[in-house]
């Protein structure tokens, strides 16, 4: 990557601490452009950051290519996590992807272990924690600048920057100024907890779900185990239901036991008893959510001084595990875009080179939030998961193997 860069180094403002986030930060690190990033937590161990992810060759892997950051994810990262069985709510096996020995080079890693490995790629100055953007506004200057309105323990403060990168998710506060649109309800209510030490105390448990992710649909309803490293396994329990419904059934989900039994008796009563196990066994920690997405097609029409990435872009369910793929994808063609902007030799111009990135990741996101919207879809199917089954089958045999990463990276 270039380092010859311009005397006057652009002011970049990077909003979230997330993988997108951080690997805008990692590449511009590396390629001696300064940056602040703001993060509202107040530190790296402040909040519990969920379950496994599984790292695509062509988007969050090449990422890490780029980040040279690859080798030690490696390190981490669970092959024997790839495995994969769909079954409906009598258990009754769809499909079974097992003993795959890497064939699809989707390796898992647990979320808190990917951000660790990022977050320590950088000088711990660069994250400035506990920093909330509480508003963003076009600086008075009228030229591509933007006033960041910043919230912390000690109190308010301004910093005004050249470029603000929204890399801060889902309700993401530089997405207004790119759009009116905002996120709408996916139909999906989800609650997510975990099984502890399930080896030990919970071997039926651990036997049903493998090294890998154990998937069950039927009548709009769903659960998933996901294997994570540390030796728990995360459950997912999810629903179709209105958006309001988390609110409205009437139970206290902070009530372990309110909730057990509000599943077991109501909603997944007529489901195998070996599946039920999945929610039997749950930890206390319980946190329930609706999911929400952006339209399949958002777009924005571009702005001089600001652009957002990752699920600020094109937030979507989890029903591709692409989210964090993207967010990394994008940051790696983001860091190439500032890169060329910023060097004496090239002749391009900041807004154009975002420009061409926004453009770029649009096209590839879009193809993304397609294929999770059409999941999501298959997924809460009555009769699922046949024709999930189906249409994976499909799409695996018409596609071949994953494509191989482009030559270059270390
Ligand atoms: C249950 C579930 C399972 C998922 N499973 C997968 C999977 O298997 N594979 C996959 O690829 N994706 C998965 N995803 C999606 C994935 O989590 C997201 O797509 C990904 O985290 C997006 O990264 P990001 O950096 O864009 O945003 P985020 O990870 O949301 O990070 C945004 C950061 O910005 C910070 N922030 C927000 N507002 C502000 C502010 N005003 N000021 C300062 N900081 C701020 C936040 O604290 C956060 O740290 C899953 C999502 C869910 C909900």
């Amino acid at each position: 990557m270039a380092s010859t860069t311009t005397s006057t180094p652009l002011r970049i403002a990077i909003i979230g601490a997330g993988p997108g986030g951080l690997v805008l930060a990692r590449l511009l690190h590396l390629a001696n452009i300064p940056f602040a990033l703001y993060e509202a937590e107040p530190s790296r161990t402040s909040r519990e950051q969920g379950g496994s992810l599984d790292l695509h060759e062509e988007s969050g892997q090449l990422a890490l290519h780029a980040a040279g950051l690859y080798s030690e994810w490696k390190k981490i990262a669970r092959s024997e996590g790839e495995d994969m069985r769909v079954a409906d709510k009598h258990g009754k096996l769809f499909m079974e992807e097992v003993d795959t020995q890497g064939r699809n080079n989707r390796p898992e890693v647990d979320r808190i272990q990917l951000r660790g490995l990022l977050l320590d790629s950088l000088p711990e100055e660069t994250i400035h924690w506990g920093h909330k953007m509480r508003s963003i506004s076009p600086s008075s200057d009228d030229d591509g600048k933007h006033d960041v309105h910043l919230e912390t323990a000690a109190g308010t403060r301004m910093e005004t920057f050249d470029l603000v990168v929204g890399a801060d998710g889902a309700w993401s506060k530089v997405r207004p100024l790119l759009s009116g649109t905002k996120p709408h309800y996916s139909t999906i209510s989800c609650l997510d907890t975990r099984i502890r030490s399930v080896d030990t105390l919970h071997p039926a448990i651990s036997k049903l779900v493998g090294q890998g992710t154990y998937l069950a649909f039927s009548d709009r309803k769903g659960l998933v185990g996901q294997r994570n490293g540390d030796g728990s396994i995360r459950t997912y329990i999810m629903l179709q239901k209105p958006e309001t419904w988390l609110k409205d059934v009437g139970v206290d989900w902070s009530d372990e036991m309110a909730t057990k039994n509000y599943m077991l008796e109501e909603e997944f009563k007529d489901w195998s008893e070996e599946l039920k196990g999945l929610i039997t066994h749950a930890n206390p920690d319980i946190a329930a959510r609706p999911f929400y997405m952006l339209p399949t097609d958002f777009s924005w029409t571009s702005k001089p001084g600001l652009t957002i990435l990752g699920d600020a872009a094109h937030l979507m369910t989890p029903f591709a595990g692409e989210g964090v793929n993207l967010a990394m994808a994008d940051a790696m063609d983001l860091s190439k875009a500032i890169v060329k902007a910023s060097t004496e030799s090239e002749d391009t111009q900041l807004f154009d080179a975002i420009k061409e990135f926004e453009k770029t990741m649009l096209v590839r996101s879009h193809e993304k939030m397609e294929e999770t919207w059409r999941n999501l879809e298959l997924f809460f199917k009555p009769d699922a998961p046949k024709e999930f089954v189906q249409v994976f089958e499909e799409m695996m045999a018409a596609h071949g193997p994953p494509p191989e990463v482009p030559k270059g990276y270390s």
